[in-house]
């Protein structure tokens, strides 16, 4: 497809709507509810840009605004994404969401990832035009892992999508109409009396403040941590993770939303379950129990001893009365070294790995 977008002239495959075509080109269009894993919901009306050569209303001549993240680019389409006309209705639909709670970014755990805040910034707020009053609090802070701050939801439906149909779990819900309405849990339980299982992936795909993880708070904002990606240690799905890491310890973990085979997607051991890496209580040398009490002692002398403890099985009650259970942490390699020692070394079958059951 041949198009212009600003006046430049872009080859475009088939099949791609304004918004990728332009995000492609490197041209920024404001956006709120869209997001690339959940697709176009067109609920939110900030990606507007004029188009002419449109198919769509009659518009070949005249330009008409459109909803960029569901148009389709078509051949010889000319796309203004920075008209007065385009930036005066993306303008109004940020103007409305900044209006709408409290957004007050110094203070708020998303500022530097925000994307209200990046469209407000591009398109040079100084000020908002709407409702100025103040909003008494209403966070919901009853989940142990996620607060919800309904002051700063503006309504873009990420949540429902992601919960509903990403992750499955159909917890979130509108809650009223027009001017009241917000976002609930079940039938508008607090978050943490519902069947919301705290796999998070409503906070991850969230533009805005209102959905954060609560382990995270105040522990680094977004341009003071590393990005590192890893693979979750909890099973053998083997889930691609990006660690938030700051001063050499992770403050927050966040499915990878590029990598397989999860695509951003986590569960609540996964995103939320790794303050073991720090406990106190967590063994870094072996023990050996003697007399009813542990002593520390060196690899060598464990492993002599377990090697020990087999030979006198084996020759006592035969192979067979020796069982291996693998762990699921463990790397696929180590759980096939694992049954090669057992079958061939210690010549038993006797050997299952604990995610199989
Ligand atoms: S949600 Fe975004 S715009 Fe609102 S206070 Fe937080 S950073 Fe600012
Ligand atoms: S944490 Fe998971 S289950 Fe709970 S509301 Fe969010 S997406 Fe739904
Ligand atoms: S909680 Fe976040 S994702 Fe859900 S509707 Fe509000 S702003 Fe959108």
């Amino acid at each position: 497809m041949k198009v212009t977008i600003n006046g430049k002239r872009f080859e475009i495959p088939a099949g791609r709507t304004i918004l990728q075509a332009a995000q492609a080109k490197g041209i920024y269009i404001p956006t709120l509810c869209y997001h690339e894993k959940i697709g176009a919901l067109a609920k939110c009306r900030a990606c507007m840009v004029e188009v002419k050569g449109s198919p769509v209303l009659n518009a070949k001549e005249s330009p008409v605004l459109l909803t960029s993240c569901n148009t389709f680019v078509t051949d010889g389409m000319e796309i203004i994404t920075d008209s007065d006309r385009a930036v005066a209705a993306q303008r109004f639909v940020i103007d409305l969401a900044l209006s709408s709670g409290n957004h007050d970014c110094m203070i708020c755990e998303k500022s530097g990832a925000c994307e209200l805040q990046d469209a407000a910034y591009f398109l040079k707020f100084e000020d908002k035009d709407f409702r100025k009053g103040d909003y008494p609090a209403n966070i919901d802070d009853s989940s142990a892992f996620i607060r919800v701050d309904h002051n700063r939801c503006i309504m873009c439906g990420r949540c429902f999508e992601a919960c509903n149909h990403i992750a499955v779990n159909g917890v979130i819900k509108t809650i009223d109409r027009g001017y009241t309405s917000h976002i609930g849990f079940d039938d508008n339980l607090p978050m943490g009396e519902s069947s919301c299982v705290q796999c998070g992936e409503c906070t991850q795909v969230c533009p805005v403040g209102a959905l954060t993880d609560k382990k995270s708070i105040g522990l680094g904002r977004t341009w003071e941590v590393k990005q590192v990606r890893t693979t979750c240690p909890y099973c053998g799905v083997g889930c691609q993770q990006e660690l938030h890491v700051k001063d050499g310890r992770i403050v927050k973990v966040t499915g990878m939303e590029k990598g397989s085979p999860n695509k951003g997607r986590l569960c609540v051991k996964g995103r939320y379950g790794y303050d073991f890496i720090y406990s106190e209580d967590r063994l870094t040398v072996p023990l050996i129990k003697e007399k009813g009490a542990f002593r520390e002692a060196s690899w060598d002398e464990a492993l002599d001893l377990v090697a020990k403890k087999f030979k006198e099985i084996i020759v006592k009650h035969g192979p067979d009365a020796i069982a291996g259970v693998s762990c699921a942490r463990s790397t696929n390699e180590d759980s096939y070294q694992m049954q090669k020692l057992f079958r061939s070394v210690l010549k038993t079958n006797n050997i299952d790995h604990c995610a199989r059951t």
